[in-house]
């Protein structure tokens, strides 16, 4: 039955049995969704504390740097002196460091391009095929590993006294070998020479590399993962040195930097950092833009257009040292381009540590008008809303660069961003597409975003990809909403829930607790489902209050320290007072949908249980459920008379009484029963029966497996709503289907499941009883005939004037314009 049950009578029973099916050996066994975590989450000690916040005798290395780096135009090469000082804070004594050479990623022979498949051969912007298929950007990079080599040549690594340390090479690893092993509390210097080739990054696909302006022949240099850097030693794993296979990002130790930069006189330099010798680089006119935009109320610019693009013509042999220094951060990245534009804006922030930071933004003039427009403004609206819901902004500077056509990635301080207008081939005339505007704002507030997660907020990203990216994904989510109405994050869709839904009914899933390089569906595993889940817990699970108040506790008890998955779970529970085992059990272990259906409504009232009052109203309700006889209807109509009416004297009692007929009999026992009656069971059923209450049970069925809250909103008969939330604990005793009672004076029309979109919930038609019929309109098409006419297609005329030589040359690719 789909429809309300029509009104009918029920009796109060004295005492209630509580009764519940279990559903066992079902895939919603309520006694493995509700159990607690406590077996999959790795023993709280002394590091870690059961409440989720770090222990007593919590740890973490550190390394220093110091870096003078050279880059060579020419040869698009980097040349440099490195030198680490790492302090061993572990209660462990070291024989070895671990250093990690991620640039060996693009070697011929690395683990990476070895184990790579045919479908992600290309670039990381490359649609992947199915089959047999090559892009042209596949083989492209194809043809650039072979021209190039890449990868560290490395010299020898000396100690503080200059000895040779043994050394180890694994793939993306090297392990130094210490001549005394590194004592706790003790530490070490290491120095070496290294130089690297770097990438075309529009050929390979990287997080750094340059970019070539074919139409000006120059080009921007954005390095990143550029330097050999200390693998981070943990207390949960030891050295986290699982190698470098693309997907896994970065897990650093904090540290200062101290680094040179050497690059062409005419570039323009941004770094992670303050910048120590402005005096040096800047001309007294860019370091007096500086100075306004500190206080300016929109961004100033400090390079303007004009200037860049005169800049970018002129081109200069000498070299500039621009000097940064960076104070306790995980990594360094910077970008070189004497194509930039840069514009400056000072951000004022609520922090007697930090209360100002300049917000900046280089790009060149192929970024404009959009870059000037929106992107110093994404960076400021980052910190505002990210601060709210962890810590103020941590840092004095915070960048956007504009270094590729779409796509972006994030560093301590700096971020690297995509999207520029599109300028017509003829008229130059420029462009932009709605996903580029949107696309510009959201990587911005995405990458920015990643300075507080997992820039200072120190999670594993070679483990946990969701941990930075689910968190930050969900942030980038709210400061897009505050931005602007309707903002478009999710493709067409402005809400993250109804995105999610066809992913979580997808086959080819692994939980969101799945490392990051094996992760199948990258996107949405990674990145919005962890932020659907969090967007549930937040709107639907725990309130704002809660999670709000839980969520900046996590990330205040964690910056400049290095979560794990059971620190997040354990400190949202810890600070809220809510179980939410079963959440993190259903959402992040497990592959489950939500899809809740509202079953059956049955409507009853309070029997009187008195034969003359309920007696004619069951006589109703027979009548109703049992019609008489269709034959007896049609006899009827037929004029065919019974026996008893042609001879009345057949009739006795029982034609003057039928069943529902009351009898003294009856009427005694209901006597009886309301003198049986305790005192307070007759004001129960009076009152009750007085107010006229209404008595509903509604059946739920779990279809998606995943246990939900239920936010439902009541319809009455009188217009009115009620919205009434049914925490998914009420899944505890049975997953599958549970009933739900409610009482009121009102008569209830319809019960619908989450009118507001809050529990990703995916099958939205079964969320009403009533069901209600779907309304669309359908387009009529015409049948095409699809079969080739080789005879016909033959007649057709050549369009264009193809020449001889160029039909000659047909086989060659056109894969890059021809460079001027
Ligand atoms: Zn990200």
């Amino acid at each position: 039955m789909k429809n309300l049950a029509r009104s009918t009578l029920i009796a109060l029973v004295i005492a209630l049995t509580a009764n519940m099916v279990q559903a066992k050996g079902m895939p919603g066994d309520p006694d493995k969704l509700f159990a607690q975590l406590d077996t999959l989450l790795p023993t709280p000690g002394v590091t870690r504390a059961a409440s989720g916040a770090p222990g007593a005798q919590y740890w973490q290395q550190r390394a220093d740097y110091r870096i003078r780096v050279s880059l060579d135009e020419k040869r698009h090469r980097l040349t440099a002196q490195q030198s680490i000082t790492y302090m061993n804070r572990s209660p462990d004594t070291l024989n070895y460091i671990w250093l990690q050479l991620d640039q060996n990623i693009f070697k011929d022979d690395s683990l990476a391009r070895r184990s790579e498949v045919a479908a992600n051969s290309g670039t990381r912007r490359d649609s992947v095929g199915t089959g047999d298929s090559l892009s042209f950007a596949a083989m492209r990079r194809h043809q650039a590993f072979e021209d190039h080599e890449y990868g560290y040549e490395m010299s020898a690594v000396r100690d503080a006294a200059g000895r040779v340390l043994r050394t180890t090479v694994n793939d993306t690893m090297m392990r130094i070998d210490l001549p005394t092993p590194l004592r706790p509390g003790t530490s070490i210097e290491i120095n070496f020479e290294w130089a690297a080739n770097i990438v075309d990054e529009a050929a390979i696909g990287a997080r750094g590399g340059y970019e070539y302006f074919p139409k000006n022949d120059t080009y921007q240099y954005f390095l990143a993962q550029w330097f050999p850097r200390l693998v981070a030693y943990t207390d949960y794993t030891g050295w986290q040195h699982k190698q470098f296979l693309d997907r896994g990002e970065f897990t650093l130790e904090f540290g200062d930097y101290d680094v040179e930069l050497t690059v062409p006189a005419d570039h323009i330099v941004a770094s992670t950092g303050v910048l120590q010798n402005p005096a040096e680089v800047l001309t007294a006119q860019q370091r007096a833009r500086l100075k306004q935009a500190e206080t300016a109320k929109k961004p100033v610019f400090v390079v303007t257009p004009e200037e860049a693009l005169a800049n970018e013509k002129a081109s200069i042999s000498a070299t500039r040292t621009w000097r940064f220094k960076a104070a306790n951060v995980r990594d360094f990245a910077w970008a070189s381009s004497r194509k930039y534009i840069w514009d400056a804006m000072g951000y004022r922030q609520n922090d007697a540590q930090r209360p100002f930071v300049m917000a900046m933004s280089f790009y060149p003039n192929e970024g404009e008008p959009i870059w000037s427009k929106y992107s110093t403004h994404a960076v400021m609206h980052t910190m505002e809303v990210y601060s709210r819901f962890s810590f103020p902004y941590p840092y004095p500077v915070a960048i956007s660069v504009n270094s590729w056509e779409r796509g972006g990635m994030e560093y301590p301080m700096i971020t690297f961003n995509g999207y520029r207008p599109t300028a017509d081939e003829k008229s130059g005339k420029l462009t932009y597409s709605r996903n580029t505007k949107y696309g510009l704002i959201g990587v911005i507030i995405h990458e920015v975003g990643h300075i507080y997660f997992p820039m200072t907020v120190n999670s594993d990203e070679r483990q946990w990809t969701w941990m930075d990216e689910g968190l930050n994904t969900f942030l980038e989510y709210i400061a897009e909403l505050e931005w602007e109405e309707n903002f478009p994050t999710f493709g067409d869709k402005t809400n993250v829930l109804d995105f999610i839904t066809d992913y979580m009914q997808s086959k080819d899933q692994v939980p969101i607790m799945t490392n990051s390089d094996t992760i199948v569906q990258f996107g949405p595993n990674a990145y919005s489902k962890p932020a659907a889940a969090l967007s549930v817990l937040r709107e639907a699970v725990m309130g704002r209050d809660l999670f709000d108040h839980a969520f900046r506790e996590y990330a205040n008890r964690w910056k400049f320290k290095r979560p794990t998955p059971a620190d997040f779970f354990r400190t949202m529970e810890d600070a809220s007072g809510v179980d939410l085992d079963w959440f993190w059990r259903g959402w992040f272990y497990g592959t489950d949908h939500v899809d809740v259906a509202v079953g059956d409504i049955r409507e009853y009232q309070v029997s009187t249980q008195d034969p003359d009052v309920e007696f004619p109203l069951k006589r109703k309700d027979f009548a109703a459920d049992w019609p008489e006889s269709y034959s007896q209807r049609l006899n009827r109509n037929e004029g065919r008379q019974t026996r008893a009416d042609r001879y009345p004297e057949l009739k006795d009692f029982y034609n003057e009484n039928d069943a529902f007929a009351a009898t003294n009999k009856d009427r005694n026992e209901f006597k009886d029963f309301r003198e049986k009656l305790r005192d307070w069971e007759r004001t129960v059923l009076d009152r009750s029966i007085k107010a006229g209450e209404y008595v509903y049970f509604v059946d739920f069925r779990n279809l998606g497996g995943l246990v939900t809250p239920l936010p439902l909103t009541l319809t009455y008969a009188d217009g009115s709503t009620e919205e009434y939330s049914v925490p998914a604990e009420i899944w505890r005793y049975n997953a599958v289907e549970i009933t739900k009672l409610f009482v009121r004076k009102k008569r209830l029309v319809s019960v619908e499941l989450d009118r507001n979109h809050l529990i990703a919930d995916a099958d939205k038609n079964n969320n009403i009883t009533p069901r209600r019929i779907e309304q669309s309109r359908i387009e009529l098409f015409k049948g095409r005939d699809r079969e080739r006419n080789q005879m016909l297609d033959a007649l057709a005329e050549l369009t264009g004037e193809p020449k001889a030589e160029k039909q000659a040359d047909a086989k060659d690719l056109p894969l890059q314009p021809a460079a001027k």
